[in-house]
């Protein structure tokens, strides 16, 4: 912004002492132009002013405007890009491009790289897709993204030409099992590399109105003690952050234990009532439109991801025999339920004692087979 205004003084003071202390005290910066005007007061003034000659100076106010010689705001400039990141995401498919949008819009630059050809796709979205990893990992990116799924990860970090990025670039993971990727990472890393392990706890599906109170667990796995170490780190996390998330740190072995008994359950109640195919019906209650919404935020995730859940989260198993033990208690309980409703029609009260309970049994019996003979007889 900027402001023009006018410093009046008298002949005897020294214009250049005036400019010096009106700009003194004042973060705005003043220009004083080389060339002033003076003119005489009109006859009518007082007779002090009518001899004072009033010599007007052009003082030009300038705030934060950028100027050619202003290298305040090519330093501004160069702070906020220094403070963005090159995010290299390996594996591009459903989550990987999800991901992408939002790294663009907060300003990142975004590398991608996958096994199927989504060069089209990474253009559309702001990205610039790489066809081999040795040309992306040259191209020194601040932090690798491993977005493949599960299954495929450790060949996946294996394949890469890690000898060709910066000695201390960030790894981090978005699977949804933890303590997997954090094995693999130490197993495959040099301790010379970063590792962030984090899962955003919403998919394309339930996160496509926005982020904001949807969960992100992270765990710094190993997080160098340098400034610029520990500063790309919370730039990352600050991504997630921004959009509004909640922001959860807990242990991977941690994640997983929770895991297993959400999200694992949650997958696994929507695939059973995948295959019931359910219909939409004219007098859907909101319970059953949960269950319709539970089927299709599941059916959109592939069959690789739900495996994945159950493969490489030794929680799994103890889940789904609960969940197996839970529908046979149920089913028990229903059925124990009908037999009594049954006996209480045959015989009557039901605190009637074992013994003449039995009796009436087998009176009811000899009566059925009575009733059987005659029929035959007829
Ligand atoms: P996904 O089926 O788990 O993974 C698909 C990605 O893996 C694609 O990029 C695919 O590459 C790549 N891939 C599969 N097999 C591969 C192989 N043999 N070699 C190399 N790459 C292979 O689906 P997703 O939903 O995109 O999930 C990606 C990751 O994000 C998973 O680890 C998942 O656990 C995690 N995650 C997903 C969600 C979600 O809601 N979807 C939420 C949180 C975390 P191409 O497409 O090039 O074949």
């Amino acid at each position: 912004m900027i402001s023009f205004s006018s410093i009046q003084h008298s002949p005897t003071q020294n214009p250049t002492t005036t400019a010096a202390s009106s700009s003194a005290g004042t973060a705005n910066r003043t220009f004083l132009l080389p060339h002033y005007h003076t003119h005489k007061l009109p006859l009518n003034s007082p007779p002090f002013f009518q001899t004072a000659k009033v010599s007007r100076r052009l003082r030009i106010r300038a705030i934060d405007a950028a100027q050619p010689f202003d290298y305040e705001s090519l330093l501004v400039n160069r702070f906020a890009q220094s403070a963005k990141l090159k995010i290299a995401i390996i594996g591009f498919g459903n989550f990987g491009q999800f991901l992408a949008k939002a790294f663009i819009r907060q300003g990142h630059t975004v590398f991608a790289h996958s096994r199927s050809d989504y060069s089209s796709i990474a253009q559309s979205l702001g990205a610039v897709f790489f066809f081999d990893t040795h040309d992306l990992c040259e191209e020194h990116p601040d932090v690798i993204l491993l977005c493949t799924s599960i299954i495929s990860t450790e060949s996946v970090l294996k394949s890469l030409p890690i000898q060709r990025l910066r000695r201390n670039t960030l790894f981090v993971d978005v699977l949804s099992v933890k303590e997997f990727p954090k094995n693999i990472f130490l197993q495959y890393l040099p301790s010379h590399f970063d590792i962030l392990c984090t899962h955003p706890m919403f998919g394309p599906e339930s996160g496509k109105n926005g982020w904001q109170n949807l969960a992100f667990v992270f765990d710094k796995v190993r997080i160098g003690n340098e400034e610029s170490r520990l500063t790309r780190a919370e730039t990352f996390l600050d991504i997630f952050k921004n959009e509004g998330c909640r922001m959860v740190e807990m242990t991977c072995a941690e994640h997983d234990k929770y895991a297993a008994g959400s999200q694992f359950i949650t997958h696994t109640m929507g695939r059973i009532l995948e295959k019931l195919q359910l219909d939409n019906t004219q007098i859907n209650t909101k319970g059953y439109e949960t269950l319709l919404n539970l089927v299709e935020n599941t059916a959109s995730d592939s069959f690789d991801l739900y495996y994945g859940l159950f493969m490489y989260n030794k929680n799994a198993m103890e889940q789904l025999e609960r969940l197996d033990l839970a529908f046979e208690a149920l089913k028990k309980e229903l059925f124990g339920h009908l037999h009594e409703v049954l006996r209480k029609q045959l015989f009557g009260k039901s605190e009637e004692s074992p013994r003449l309970v039995l009796a009436k049994m087998v009176l009811f019996v000899l009566d059925y087979i009575k009733a059987a003979a005659s029929l035959l007889d007829d």
